[in-house]
């Protein structure tokens, strides 16, 4: 499906601290944890509405802009 998406979370795990909110707070389940509890983001299902990031408490969650264009 062709999709652009102007900007995606990123996360910092220098400040993350693994409290999953952001995993909680995303609309398109487009959010997982690994296995120490880190937000992975899923760029095909992630939207770009960036709730992961306003949800973080510690602002670990910074905007990559980033360009994904599929034709
Ligand atoms: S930007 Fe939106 S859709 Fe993408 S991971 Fe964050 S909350 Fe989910
Ligand atoms: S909300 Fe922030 S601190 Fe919590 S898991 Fe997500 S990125 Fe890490």
């Amino acid at each position: 499906m062709a999709r652009k998406l102007a900007q995606r979370p990123e996360v910092d795990r220098a400040r993350c601290d693994a409290c999953g909110l952001c995993f909680v707070a995303c609309p398109e389940g487009a959010m997982a944890l690994d296995h120490d509890g880190f937000p992975l983001v899923d760029d095909v299902r992630c939207g770009g509405c960036l709730a992961c990031a306003r949800a973080c408490p510690v602002g670990a969650l910074g905007v990559a802009h980033a360009a994904r264009c599929a034709a």
